[in-house]
């Protein structure tokens, strides 16, 4: 669909990249009329596009997206013109399990329009049975081709979690980040102060949900196996705007 309803979903979702794909892109760039960030975002992922792409096109493509957003150069989206196309049907590529703080949207960091992605938020990105069972919806019945967890740095709840912080439901909450404090080898000193082991216990933590994935989830777990899904984790730097994709 060159030059029509260009979107995330219709140009930077396909699977041979953006200028390759969409017609007005080449054009306007050949003729140095406008970068293609410039041009206008229409409609919503759609499932012919979204079927084209493999689990690793999808991770690709939200690393893409995080260039342009820490580059400043994120898709002008017509979120209009997304919401209107996908309200009758959505076809996201991803379900992201992301931390709440204000600071991590990951739509936003990597570059995502209406109906690109699942996202699950919740302080310290851990995981539990509500949050498995939408994962599971998202990959099994509505098609979603990648789990992506994602941690940040200077993490909230990771200091809280170090410090054994107590209070009310939080409490419950930070005790399922607690094996990542304990697992997490760090040569220096072990505080909520020190930013480094917090950001290692941040990735340690990040691994561990993954791996609670993968053993409480069979049904994802075997879509993995299959090919169909691919679960991976990712780190976000507060100061940099950059994701760094692992695993
Ligand atoms: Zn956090």
């Amino acid at each position: 669909m060159p030059g029509k309803s260009s979107t995330i979903g219709n140009s930077h979702w396909s699977r041979r990249g953006f200028l390759k794909s969409t017609g007005i892109a080449t054009t306007t760039t050949v003729l140095g009329i406008a970068p293609a960030w410039h041009l206008t975002y229409a409609a919503a992922l759609t499932k012919a596009k979204r079927e084209k792409l493999t689990p690793d096109d999808v991770i690709a493509l939200m690393k893409k997206g995080n260039e342009r957003f820490s580059r400043g150069k994120e898709s002008p989206h017509d979120y209009l013109a997304q919401q209107k196309t996908s309200a009758k049907g959505q076809y996201p590529a991803a379900v992201i399990l992301s931390c709440i703080d204000s600071r991590a949207p990951a739509e936003t960091i990597m570059d995502l329009g209406i109906g690109d992605c699942f996202n699950a938020r919740v302080a310290g990105n851990i995981t539990n049975d509500d949050i498995l069972g939408s994962m599971e919806f998202a990959c099994k019945l509505a098609g979603a081709k990648v789990v992506l967890v994602m941690g940040h740095t200077a993490c909230g709840a990771i200091k809280g979690a170090i410090d054994n912080a107590q209070l009310g439901n939080l409490t419950g909450l930070l005790a399922k980040i607690r094996p990542a404090v304990e697992a997490t080898q760090y040569q220096g000193e072990r505080s909520a102060t020190n930013y480094g082991f917090v950001d290692a216990v941040a990735r340690k933590n990040v691994e561990l949900t993954m791996v609670d994935i993968h053993r409480r989830s069979p049904v994802l777990a075997e879509l993995e196996t299959s090919g169909a899904i691919k679960i991976a984790g990712a780190m976000y730097n507060l100061e940099t705007g950059r994701v760094d994709f692992f695993a």
